[in-house]
């Protein structure tokens, strides 16, 4: 079986306030970056290669938090994270605070296969890119108009001590990317990518580019991609728990996300989602908030993108 999910995020995700034609656009973009990865896989290619084609999409695609469209900072800077992982090799390579990588994905998986480490940070990590020839963009490539709304928003908010409400946030704080897919080889890899959030400060970095929190991949168990209240996936640290609990307790990766997602996380206060694969190939799309933008496609013919 071949197999890849994705997902553009979760959180609160206002029915009401999302245009016919704006859900439009998410869900095409979505089949978009779906297809693609399936493709890899359907010519044999490799389950790396499937989830950086993915989530390099939703990257590119201004709708989600992750390269082109991440939110900014307090700084009004974007500062980008992500994380690519290897189920075959348990080798991982990740990224954080870089605020000139068009696509960070790519240049988390050459930290993972041209470097000795696994996460570099800020100006290193942009020297590194530099040395391996990635992409580099201005600063002022990353801006979209809604994004700046939601930062100034935020900070109005935090003046008035106001809370900012979903509608101003509109669907705002967790649109992170991920993908996770098994190869017809049996091989699992996850890769995430995120700005983070909105109004972030004193160089925070969330669960996006920690091996273990927001990424996971290992072939005896299953693959995970995260999105949501980073903080939390930290402390619980989910993806891996979620592995964890396969390898060491036999229950399926299904019911190791939902009791993770729904209790570990749900306990401490984190909201978001998970994308799992398992080792057999088999899709879990798990999340404890109103809605996740979400994919999922396998060689069993199931094809489907979902919001809510
Ligand atoms: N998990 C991300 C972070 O905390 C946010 C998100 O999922 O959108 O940086």
């Amino acid at each position: 079986m071949i197999s890849i999910a994705i997902h553009g995020g979760a959180g609160v995700i206002n029915r009401a306030s999302m245009s016919t034609e704006n859900e439009r656009a998410y869900r095409i973009d979505l089949e978009r970056a779906l297809d693609a990865g399936y493709a890899v896989l359907e010519k044999g290619g490799a389950s790396l290669d499937a989830v950086v084609a993915a989530v390099r999409i939703l990257e590119d695609s201004p709708l989600f938090n992750a390269g082109k469209g991440a939110v900014f900072n307090h700084a009004g800077i974007n500062e980008l994270d992500a994380s690519i992982m290897d189920g075959a090799t348990q080798k991982a390579g990740a990224v954080a605070g870089v605020r000139h990588v068009k696509n960070p994905i790519e240049l988390a998986r050459m930290v993972m296969e041209h470097s000795p480490h696994v996460l570099l940070s800020g100006e290193g990590a942009e020297e590194f890119a530099l040395e391996q020839g990635v992409t580099l963009v201005p600063g002022s490539y990353f801006y979209t108009e809604r994004r700046w709304k939601q930062l100034e928003d935020a900070q109005q908010a935090e003046k008035t001590q106001r809370v900012a409400s979903a509608a101003d946030e509109d669907i705002g704080f967790f649109s992170t990317v991920g993908a996770v897919a098994r190869d017809r080889n049996g091989n699992l890899a996850a890769a995430t990518s995120t700005g983070g959030m909105t109004n972030k400060r004193w160089g925070r970095i969330g669960d996006s580019p920690i091996i273990g929190a927001g990424t996971y991949a290992d072939n005896a168990t299953c693959a995970v991609s995260a999105t949501g209240s980073g903080e939390y996936f930290m402390r619980a640290v989910v993806a891996h728990e979620i592995c964890a609990r396969v390898r060491l307790s036999g229950v399926t990766a299904a019911k190791a996300a939902h009791d993770v997602v729904h209790g570990t996380l749900k306990d401490i206060g984190g909201d978001g989602g998970v994308v799992v694969v398992d080792k057999g190939g088999a899709i879990t799309l798990e999340f404890n908030t109103e809605g996740m933008f979400r994919g999922a496609r396998d060689s069993g013919g199931r094809r489907e993108v979902a919001i809510y």
